[in-house]
């Protein structure tokens, strides 16, 4: 069920010669998109974008950069059209209220002016396409363009956070000490302006160097440095297609979840892995947070390939003793060092309540933490008794609130989470909530778990009503634990 991209535009925009800096956002950590990424301003195609005329170009060429340059003035308030220079800034900002509050459209914003998009101002840099673990995917055109005179950029918050110029050797340095998020085509663009300040004319051409730029599959999605995401195939459970493999340090690296049983999905994390270690890089051990089927389908495999001991919780590895040999324990707050740039100390945290022998990976110099399938990017958690536990679930979710420093989420599914403390919190909130709707049920006079879920589940589609009763029995033990319902002969009723 993959997801098909968008198209959508964005615009990389340089000003002050012969040091430039770059104008980038922050986007607002509750988006469910890149949610606190930093960013070049972009957005998704409008329809009205095809009705604008750039002179210069026509077809796509021309569509995209109409798109860029709406939505760069929607969000950072800079019109990059010929003849602005005759307009005042309040004139400016004027147009841009009327277009954001939809009193005016794109194409009237311009033509009351008189002012140009000329194709000329827009250096393609590239074309980035979201890979298929996202639950949104976009189809990205990047354009390199200059600051005109006599404007001023100037976010509107919302959906961003902050706004900024920026060197681009500063804006790398932050993402090393581990400050920021990026995504894969921001991290390569910021790499390579960092690379050609002194020689701008080479940059479009930098910019599109790599097969990635150019629509191709994206692979290394390094959010953090030293933390590779790779999202391999696996039968997990929809709307999750993929399960993300995490690949983490410097010269001695540790590998959570190699999770694809396919053999081609093993393939890839074998060659991503084998790129790793040309770089000089080797690994010291696979690391399991716990045993189901999409998260260690590929251990057995990789161990022997590597010949390195695979480690998991004692309780993961009773469950798999007869697919996967482990080798080692990993305990409750052990801590695992890796050495290299910046470093890397993960604290393993058990965290039961999804398995009983489900672990955590808490980062913390940066206040990272690899969840598992304790917190997901994309879908929901199933908590199914008796493995699962209700009660145990709420602890680790607490445990994590506890936690000295909280940055960013790596999920086992969907993309990372940049507003960590946030998403756990509103997990926490989420059950609660559903176990009052189901307290209510049961005073409502539902008695039978699946009577219970009809009631309590009715935002969720019923098809998705088989695994909900598996949460609501695991409420349900937790309510019957607080003594606030009892069960008699199968019933359930008020205490
Ligand atoms: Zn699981």
């Amino acid at each position: 069920m993959a997801v098909t991209p968008k198209d959508a535009a964005a615009i990389i925009l340089l000003r002050d010669r012969p040091d430039p800096t770059v104008f980038w956002v922050k986007r607002s950590p509750k988006l469910q998109f890149m949610g606190g990424f930093h960013a070049f301003p972009g957005g998704q195609l409008d329809k009205e974008d095809s009705s604008i005329t750039v002179a210069g170009c026509d077809g796509e060429e021309a569509v995209m950069r109409a798109c860029a340059v709406r939505e760069f003035f929607e969000e950072a308030g800079v019109l990059l059209a010929r003849g602005t220079e005759r307009l005042s800034l309040e004139r400016i900002a004027e147009k841009r209220r009327a277009m954001n509050d939809n009193v005016k459209s794109f194409k009237q914003t311009l033509e009351e002016d008189a002012l140009e998009i000329a194709c000329a101002d827009f250096e393609p840099a590239g074309r980035w396409v979201t890979p298929h673990f996202a639950p949104r995917r976009f189809d990205t055109w990047f354009f390199l363009a200059w600051m005109p005179e006599g404007q001023e950029a100037l976010i509107e918050t919302g959906e961003l956070e902050t706004g900024e110029w920026i060197r681009p050797a500063d804006a790398l340095a932050s993402w090393k000490r581990g400050e920021i998020i990026l995504a894969p085509p921001t991290l390569h663009i910021i790499r390579m302006l960092a690379a050609h300040v002194d020689r701008v004319e080479e940059l479009p051409a930098a910019l599109t160097s790599i097969p990635e730029s150019k629509r191709g599959m994206v692979r290394r999605i390094e959010f953090r440095p030293g933390i590779f995401l790779f999202p391999v195939r696996t039968p997990t459970l929809p709307p999750a297609t993929h399960t993300n493999c995490y690949i983490i340090g410097g010269d001695e690296l540790i590998v959570i979840d190699p999770a694809s049983p396919y053999e081609e999905e093993q393939q890839e994390l074998d060659s991503f892995i084998d790129s790793l270690m040309s770089e000089g890089r080797r690994v010291r051990e696979i690391i399991l947070t716990h045993h189901h089927p999409d998260h260690i389908g590929g251990a057995a495999h990789l161990r022997s390939r590597l010949g390195v001991p695979v480690a998991a919780h004692r309780l993961t590895a009773d469950r798999i003793k007869y697919s996967v040999e482990v080798d080692r324990f990993v305990e409750d707050n052990e801590l695992i060092e890796l050495d290299g740039d910046p470093g890397w100390r993960l604290r393993v945290l058990q965290t039961p309540g999804h398995t009983r022998g489900h672990l955590c990976f808490y980062e913390e110099i940066t206040g990272a933490i690899i969840t598992g399938d304790l917190v997901v990017g994309v879908g929901t958690v199933v908590i199914d008794p008796p493995e699962g536990n209700m009660r145990h679930y709420f602890e680790s979710l607490s445990r994590l609130l506890s936690l000295p420093k909280l940055s960013v989420l790596f999920p086992a599914h969907g993309p990372a989470i940049g507003s960590a403390r946030e998403k756990i919190e509103e997990y926490v909130e989420h059950r609660t909530m559903r176990e009052n709707k189901i307290l209510a049920a049961v005073q409502a006079g539902a008695s039978l778990p699946h009577e219970i879920v009809e009631a309590a589940y009715t935002d969720v589609h019923p098809s998705m009503w088989g695994l909900a009763e598996r949460s609501t029995v695991a409420h349900l033990e937790k309510l019957e634990e607080d003594r606030r319902v009892l069960r008699y002969n199968g019933l359930y009723q008020i205490v």
